[in-house]
């Protein structure tokens, strides 16, 4: 056989196994005859709806949440454009599987259930190496890349390198709901070690068995990567996804205004949760500058949220110290007063003179709050006294149990709802079903940054803009409240259904393109039709033709 010919056949063996050109039996017959796949797949073409209904069919088969999460992952790793279709067309039911809450359960048993690499992994060992091993990847229009460090996943704690579930799973709903192509995601674990002890004594933990590195040597090594991957990749992304505390608040500050990146627990979150309050007065008539945020955690969540809160008041016309007034954090120290004697830097702007207060419900009694922001991580830190409370200070009030994933929720929403008897409006940051009370059903919002992240990604890429702002997050959050119709309002849902995330996104993308433009964040040309523009550029999970 000669050199043309095996190659031919290598060609078509190539693509049967490559899963962003793959078609498994939907490869037509004169695909098959093209690439000398004949022979190679049962005789039967399937078409996609067909091909769907078998992995709908074999995920609903499934016992467990983890075990349906494992057989799309392995989807995903055999045939991308099928695994996209069904992700797409039954986001409901996958989200909850290659999102929050199942994601959270992959990453804590990620040593037992590895079965192929999917991302790239920089690690302390190859300091001054990272631009050579970074050329290992095998997709040179890297887009859009979402790190993590592993120390603070969900609010599962330091996962170390099995935080790479993270990455992965944003990334698979940057395809999904913004249409990134696959090819352009770019998913990355920084390894520095772990303070996780029982994953340093464990035998099967795939991460550097080391404590985790800090200081200089942290700082040296990611400013080599950021180097690498902006030389590389040029006008790429760089979403800042779970690091603990201190670093996302330094890292943020420190990149900014250098590269285009952003943090998605600081900024994202804020947005949605911003547009979730906005919704929230839709239905219970308040103000926004009437508003009283107490929130339980002070972290890169809660004062993320509480920024742009303020800046959203500060939009209306309030100045930003009284505006600053309105928030209130409960942390592990109690009430965030001025009187503390360390106040870390990124909560130093909402520390008071507040007089000292023993727990949560108390401090829900001394500030009278409208909202309750749930942003802790600790589950069941809103019991039913302090639900009770607020319903007794509120009429409609706001109770929104953000953590993830679901086991982290301060409270539930059937919880929620029954002590309030029915009149809290209730987010959370993983799904929960609706709740039936008489003959009313209250269908809870997912107050989750999926709703913002992979717009904002998507108006920053094509508008080409050299930087992420604030300002962008703050528009981002006004259109998500606005696509929020008057039918979900009336069932007490403060987002946008789901199924329309692909238009949410357009128009999130929008809008942050609309300021890239304004600001002259860019070089790229205006087009005439920014949101036609937009959607040009978002993947469709189509199959190719070769035949
Ligand atoms: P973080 O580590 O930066 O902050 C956690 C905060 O909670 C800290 O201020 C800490 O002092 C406080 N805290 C911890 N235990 C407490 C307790 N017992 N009582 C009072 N306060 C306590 O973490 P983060 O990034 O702010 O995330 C916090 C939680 O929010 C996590 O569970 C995360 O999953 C969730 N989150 C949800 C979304 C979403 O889209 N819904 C987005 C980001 C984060």
């Amino acid at each position: 056989m000669n050199d043309n010919k095996l190659s031919a056949l290598y060609q078509g063996v190539k693509i049967l196994h490559d899963p962003i050109r793959n078609k498994g039996t939907a490869f037509t017959e004169a695909d098959r005859e093209a690439l000398n796949l004949t022979g190679l797949l049962p005789p039967r073409v399937h078409s996609p709806a067909e091909q769907e209904q078998r992995v709908l069919g074999n995920i609903r088969n499934k016992s467990t949440d983890l075990e349906k999460y494992l057989y799309l992952i392995s989807l995903q790793d055999r045939n991308e454009t099928l695994f996209y279709r069904v992700v797409m067309n039954n986001i409901y039911e996958m989200m909850p599987l290659i999102y929050t809450p199942t994601v959270g359960q992959a990453c804590q048993e990620f040593q037992h259930i590895f079965r192929r690499p999917r991302g790239f992994y920089v690690t302390a060992r190859d300091r001054g190496n990272i631009k050579k091993i970074l050329q290992n990847w095998p997709h040179k229009e890297a887009k859009i890349i979402v790190i993590t460090d592993g120390e603070r996943i969900l609010g599962l704690g330091d996962l170390g390198a099995q935080g790479m579930g993270i990455p992965i799973g944003k990334l698979s709903l940057y395809t999904a709901c913004a249409g990134f192509q696959p090819a352009q995601c770019l998913p990355v674990m920084f390894d520095v070690g772990t303070d996780n002890e029982a994953l340093l004594n464990d035998p099967l933990y795939n991460g550097l068995e080391q404590r985790r590195m800090r200081g200089e040597q942290y700082d040296d090594l990611l400013d080599e990567f950021i180097d690498a991957a902006t030389e590389l990749f040029p006008g790429v992304l760089i979403q800042f996804e779970d690091f603990g505390n201190t670093n996302a608040f330094r890292l943020l500050d420190k990149y900014r205004n250098k590269i285009n990146c952003f943090n998605d627990d600081i900024q994202g979150t804020a947005a949605v949760v911003l547009s979730g309050i906005i919704g929230a007065l839709r239905i219970n008539g308040g103000k926004l500058s009437e508003q009283r945020l107490l929130f339980l955690g002070a972290g890169e969540a809660g004062i993320g949220t509480a920024d742009t809160f303020v800046a959203a008041l500060v939009e209306e016309g309030i100045p930003v110290e009284k505006a600053r007034k309105q928030c209130f954090f409960y942390d592990t120290q109690g009430l965030l007063t001025s009187d503390r004697e360390y106040i870390a830097d990124h909560k130093k702007r909402f520390a008071r003179k507040l007089p000292p207060v023993e727990n949560f419900l108390e401090a829900i009694n001394l500030i009278k709050p409208t909202a309750i922001l749930g942003l802790s991580g600790q589950p069941g830190s809103f019991p039913r006294e302090v639900i009770e409370t607020m319903a007794q200070i509120n009429k409609r009030p706001i109770i929104f149990a953000l953590s993830n994933p679901t086991s982290k929720a301060e409270c539930t929403a059937e919880d929620t709802y029954r002590w309030t008897k029915g009149r809290a409006i209730f987010a959370s940051g993983s799904p929960f079903a609706p709740v039936k009370l008489g003959n009313k059903t209250h269908v809870p919002g997912q107050g989750n940054n999926v709703y913002i992240f992979p717009g904002v990604g998507l108006g920053a890429i094509v508008s080409g803009a050299k930087h992420v702002t604030d300002e962008m997050f703050l528009a981002a959050a006004h259109s998500l409240a606005n696509q929020v119709s008057e039918e979900q309002l009336a069932v007490g849902n403060v987002y946008p259904p789901l199924d329309n995330i692909r238009e949410v996104c357009a128009l999130i993308a929008c809008e942050v393109a609309k300021i890239v433009w304004e600001r002259g964040l860019t070089d790229r040309e205006q087009p005439q039709d920014i949101l036609a523009e937009i959607k040009k550029h978002m993947y469709q999970p189509v199959y190719p033709h070769y035949g």
